[in-house]
């Protein structure tokens, strides 16, 4: 911002004090409800962003709100020198639901981008006496924007002036020929997200994930799922890559599963979980019992509500309503469950996103033309009729004003 003037009370003392890492917010929140936001000047918001996939109970759910304040009272740190009950049960409830019963193990963190420093390090440890020297991710990717899970992230301009980075990381287009012409018995891992969500939620070739599964496995190479942005119920299946019914040799999660209380973890299954030994890594609040004790309450909800059926219904419905508006912007949707990608026949995803927040309704631009929404898994028939009003109408407020 370079005109003072022109900010307001709040905007000022964000421009003056907040590091510039960050771009000017859309609005200053105050409180929520449900699947609703009002900021501090009280207009009221439809959120069908949740913090990008991260509220999965949207705002202020009473179960939520139970576990963080039970748990505060009882113990919120203990360090890794100790552990908890809540911890515990978490590791046993998100390989459950991973489906890494057998030889599963989990490690906690507090961020996605620290789950995928995890799952790096475990790419690592895989190396064949030295042999292995290579990972693999994909072009447009999004891991994180810390060192190592930048390094794994396939997009230049987050990249550049951060380099040198953690070397050995190859970036390869997301189809099945790279993959036959990529793996190799020097690769230790290879990073997929199963739709790429910050890229736009864009899907990957039908039959990639079998074909990825296939070939690590030929060479020896860890397959490692970020599902940071898709787990936790959203696309409407627990994770993502249940819907390709492969086994990953591992899992990054955080976002959704702790329905906004700052978690992430690493889920590995079979092999991949004896990579790991004493003292190899480690987090001072990771597993910490309040962040897993909250967790544990937003998966137990979601299952007890029947919210990874309820995404994947209402990601249809969704997609029905956008595509019935028969707005001429509208080109197609993308995605599943409840993280859909609008695609516009035009370059005016900002100027929809800034409408859709002055009808009182927040989704993201995730690049110039496509819109991301990412509700939270509780939304039903009232907010879908709500949102296809409020949507519809930024949608022809945008299109009267760019012919
Ligand atoms: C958001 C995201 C991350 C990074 O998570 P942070 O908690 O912001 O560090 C990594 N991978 C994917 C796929 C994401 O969507």
């Amino acid at each position: 911002m370079s005109d003072m003037d022109d900010l307001n009370e709040w905007q000022g003392r964000f421009d003056r004090r907040i590091m510039r890492s960050i771009g000017m917010p859309l609005a200053k929140l105050d409180h929520g409800r449900g699947a609703r936001v009002w900021d501090d000047a009280g207009h009221e918001y439809l959120d069908f962003l949740a913090g990008i996939a991260v509220n999965s109970l949207g705002h202020a759910h009473p179960v939520f709100v139970e576990a963080v304040t039970t748990q505060a009272a009882r113990l919120a740190h203990v360090s890794n020198y100790f552990t908890t009950e809540p911890a515990l049960e978490l590791a046993e409830r998100i390989i459950r639901l991973a489906g890494a019963a057998e030889h599963g193990r989990a490690w906690f963190g507090n961020s996605g981008a620290e789950a995928n420093e995890a799952a790096f390090k475990l790419a690592r440890l895989n190396n064949s006496g030295g042999a292995r020297t290579r990972v693999l991710a994909l072009v447009d990717g999004f891991h994180g924007r810390t060192m190592g899970s930048l390094a794994l992230t396939g997009k230049p301009h987050m990249r550049e002036a951060f380099e040198p980075l953690p070397g050995g990381v190859e970036h390869i287009p997301a189809t099945i020929e790279a993959l036959e012409r990529s793996l190799d018995d020097a690769v230790a891992a290879l990073f997929v997200e199963p739709i790429q969500g910050e890229a736009g939620v864009v899907e990957l070739p039908d039959g990639f994930l079998a074909a990825a599964r296939e070939l690590t496995h030929r060479h020896g190479a860890l397959l490692i799922v970020d599902e940071i942005q898709t787990g936790a119920g959203r696309t409407g299946e627990w994770f993502a890559f249940q819907h390709d019914g492969i086994t990953p040799d591992a899992i990054t999660v955080a976002k959704g599963i702790g329905g906004g209380f700052p978690i992430g973890g690493l889920v590995t299954f079979g092999r991949a979980s004896s990579l790991y030994s004493k003292g190899q890594h480690g987090s001072t609040f990771g597993g910490n019992p309040l962040a897993t004790a909250v967790s544990n309450a937003v998966l137990g909800e979601i299952e007890r509500a029947g919210l990874v059926e309820n995404a994947a219904l209402r990601g249809c419905q969704i997609r029905d309503r956008v595509e019935g508006l028969g707005n001429r912007l509208v080109a197609g949707t993308r995605g599943r469950g409840l993280l859909i990608g609008i695609a516009l026949t035009e370059p005016v995803a900002t100027a929809v996103a800034a409408a859709s927040m002055r009808a009182g309704l927040i989704v993201n631009a995730a690049n110039d033309s496509t819109i991301r929404m990412a509700p939270p898994l509780i939304i039903g028939d009232a907010e879908i009729d709500e949102f296809a009003d409020r949507f519809g109408r930024a949608l022809d407020a945008v299109a009267a004003t760019h012919h």
